[in-house]
C-alpha cells in the first residue's frame, strides 16, 4: 500500500504512544517519516521497528536550537515537508493547591512554547497544500480535577490552531488541531501519578466514557493522517476524538 507515497512528514515525540502509531502507518503508506524525541535509545527502537522510510532525530522541543538542528536535518534530507504533527508533549497531574512553578514552566515549555516553536521553525519547510496538526486534548474543554496547568498549555494550542491556521493560509497550509481523549499510551503512568491511580483514573475514564472504552493510539493515527492529507477544505479546527466524550 503507497496511500503515502511522494509525502515527507515530521512527527515531534515520535517514538512511541500516538505519534509512533502516526509514524507507522505513514512509513507503511510509503512516507518518509522523520521522528524525534528526546531519547536516543527509544529513537532507535522506534526506528528499527519503522524501516527505511524513517529517520530518527534527538532533540527537546523546548530547545529553540535544537528545533534549528531539526529544520537543518529536514531541509537537508527531504527538502519539503507535506505534512507536520507538533504532538510531543507530556501531562502533569496535580492540584492546583500544591502546582510548583517547576511543573508550570515544565508544561508550557514543552506543551506550549515547543509546540509554537515548532511549526514556527519547520513553516518554511511546508509546500503549498501541507498539513499541519496540533495535538491538543479533551482537557481544553472540560474541567478535570487536577489538570489545571496541563490544561491551560493545551488550550493554548487550540488558540494557536486558529492564529496560525490564518497566519499560514496565504502560503497554502491548513492547521488544525486534534483533541484526543483518554488514549491508553503509557502517558498517565509518566505523568506523576501512582501505578495505583492511573489504573483508578483510567477504570473511571472508560467508565464515564460513552463508547465505555479508551480509544487506540491507531484511531488516532488515522484522524491526524485525515487532517493532515484529507481534510482539505477544513483549517483552524478542532477533531474531537474521544469516543464522544466532549459532545454527548
Ligand atoms: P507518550 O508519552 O507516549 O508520547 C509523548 C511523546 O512526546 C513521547 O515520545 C515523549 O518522549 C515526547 N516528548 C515529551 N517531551 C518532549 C520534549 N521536550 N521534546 C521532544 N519530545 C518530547 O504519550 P501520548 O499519549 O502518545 O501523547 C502524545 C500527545 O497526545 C501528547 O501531546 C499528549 O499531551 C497528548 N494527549 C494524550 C492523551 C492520552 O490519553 N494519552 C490525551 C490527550 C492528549
Amino acid at each position: 500500500m503507497d496511500e503515502y507515497s511522494g509525502k515527507n512528514v515530521v512527527i515531534t515525540g515520535g517514538a512511541s504512544g500516538m505519534g509512533f502509531a502516526m509514524a507507522r502507518l505513514l512509513a507503511d503508506g510509503g512516507a518518509r517519516v522523520v521522528i524525534t524525541g528526546r531519547s536516543r535509545a527509544r529513537l532507535d527502537a522506534a526506528r528499527r521497528q519503522l524501516g527505511e522510510n524513517a529517520t530518527a532525530v534527538q532533540g527537546d522541543v523546548s530547545s529553540l536550537s535544537d528545533l534549528d538542528a531539526l529544520a537543518d536535518h529536514v531541509k537537508r534530507e527531504l527538502g519539503s515537508l507535506q505534512a507536520l504533527f507538533v504532538n510531543a508533549g507530556i501531562a502533569r497531574t496535580m492540584p492546583f493547591e500544591s502546582m510548583t512553578e517547576e511543573v508550570y514552566d515544565e508544561l508550557f515549555a514543552i506543551n506550549t512554547k515547543g509546540a509554537y516553536f515548532t511549526v514556527q521553525k519547520l513553516a518554511p519547510l511546508l509546500s503549498q497544500g501541507a498539513g499541519v496538526v496540533l495535538t491538543t486534548s479533551v482537557a481544553n474543554v472540560i474541567g478535570l480535577p487536577e489538570t489545571s496547568a496541563y490544561a491551560a498549555s493545551k488550550a493554548a494550542l487550540r488558540s494557536l490552531a486558529r492564529s496560525l491556521a490564518s497566519e499560514l493560509l496565504p502560503h497554502g497550509v491548513r492547521v488544525n488541531a486534534l483533541s484526543p481523549g483518554p488514549i491508553d499510551t503509557g502517558i498517565l503512568e509518566s505523568s506523576g501519578m501512582t501505578a495505583e491511580a492511573a489504573e483508578q483514573f483510567k477504570a473511571q475514564q472508560a467508565a464515564h466514557n460513552p463508547m465505555q472504552r479508551f480509544g487506540t493510539p491507531d484511531e488516532i493515527a488515522r484522524a491526524a493522517a485525515f487532517l493532515a492529507f484529507e481534510a482539505t477544505y477544513t483549517t483552524g479546527a478542532e477533531l474531537a476524538v474521544d469516543g464522544g466524550a466532549t459532545q454527548l
